[in-house]
């Protein structure tokens, strides 16, 4: 089955003003009620990064996780996770990074990426690219290295896919809002 960029758009949703006004929030629940839809999207990521290098997969809090899982299952490498600060437990390391009000920080557990590890970040959707950033920081931090950075979606109007490229990590995103 190939990918359909417009049959996934129509099976997902957008909710205006969600949860802050002017926020046009791409919902991508929807997609999990859609056998079809997921198996499109995540057949397409298992195709891109089967011969890769990549020896990891690094998913974000909380959607990230659920394509990402299936992903790493599939190309049997493991699953890391990148999560909320406060959900981990035993020794982490965290990031902290500006939103637009206020900060936000992102945590991994010290042993979860090691030298010479060839990471995947994943993530639903880039935004400003701050979450993205903050977890390659951590990963580095780590002794990772971050071969890719994909998603479900890119909101390229919010420079975030830019600002990752600009830090000398490729970006992959299977679709675009603008
Ligand atoms: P950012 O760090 O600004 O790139 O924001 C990315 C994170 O915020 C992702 O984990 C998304 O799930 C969430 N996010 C930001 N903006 C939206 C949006 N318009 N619709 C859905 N999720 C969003």
């Amino acid at each position: 089955m190939s990918y359909d960029e417009c049959y996934i758009k129509s099976v997902m949703r957008t909710i205006p003003d969600w949860p802050e006004p002017g926020i046009q929030f791409r919902d991508i629940t929807p997609l999990f009620k859609d056998p079809k839809a997921l198996r499109m999207i995540a057949d397409s990521f298992i195709q891109r990064y089967i011969d890769s290098e990549i020896t990891h997969i690094a998913s974000i809090d909380a959607r990230g996780f659920l394509i990402a899982s299936i992903v790493a299952y599939q190309l049997n490498i493991p699953l890391v996770l990148v999560r909320k600060k406060g959900k981990l437990p035993g020794e982490t390391v965290y990031e902290e990074y500006k939103l637009e009000y206020g900060t936000a920080s992102v945590e991994m557990q010290i042993d979860a990426v090691t030298d010479g590890d060839k990471v995947l970040v994943f993530d639903d959707l880039i935004a400003t690219g701050g979450t993205v950033l903050a977890a390659c920081s951590l990963i580095k931090q780590l002794g990772g290295e971050v071969i890719e950075a994909a998603a479900l979606i890119d909101l390229p109007d919010l420079q975030g896919s830019a600002r990752i490229q600009d830090a000398g990590v490729p970006v992959h995103a299977l679709m675009a809002y603008e």
